[in-house]
């Protein structure tokens, strides 16, 4: 999808600072961070939102919630973090790529 930023990300027509990149997934920072580490979990296949995964998603999205785990582990923040799939306007969503946020890093008294 031409239009869409996150397949341009993918397919090196934007710049980005990629993390991570396999595969199935690039693993980003955001642009506008709403924790002290906030990364998104963005799939190479372009799927709108959640509002649109099929049973054929299964498997990539189990590996999207092992690769969370995994960048949150790699990034220290395993301890305590929160995973949001934001789902249509309404829930938030502003682009329609399917992408897990990554929030975490926070003091105690901070959360
Ligand atoms: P949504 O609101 O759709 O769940 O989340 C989209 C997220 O992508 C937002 O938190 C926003 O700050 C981030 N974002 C928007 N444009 C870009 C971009 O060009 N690069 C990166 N790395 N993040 C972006
Ligand atoms: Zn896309």
């Amino acid at each position: 999808m031409s239009d869409c930023i996150f397949c341009n990300i993918i397919n090196k027509n934007s710049p980005a600072d990629i993390l991570h990149e396999d595969d199935d997934f690039i693993v980003v920072k955001d642009i506008k961070p709403t924790a002290p580490v906030h990364l998104l979990i963005i799939p190479k296949e372009h799927i709108d939102s959640i509002n649109h995964i099929e049973k054929k998603h299964r498997e990539l999205i189990g590996d999207m919630f092992l690769l969370a785990k995994k960048t949150a582990h790699d990034y220290e923040i395993s301890e305590g973090y929160k995973l949001a799939f934001n789902t249509g306007r309404k829930g938030g969503q502003l682009i329609d790529h399917l992408h897990l946020h990554l929030m975490g890093g926070w003091n105690e008294e901070q959360k």
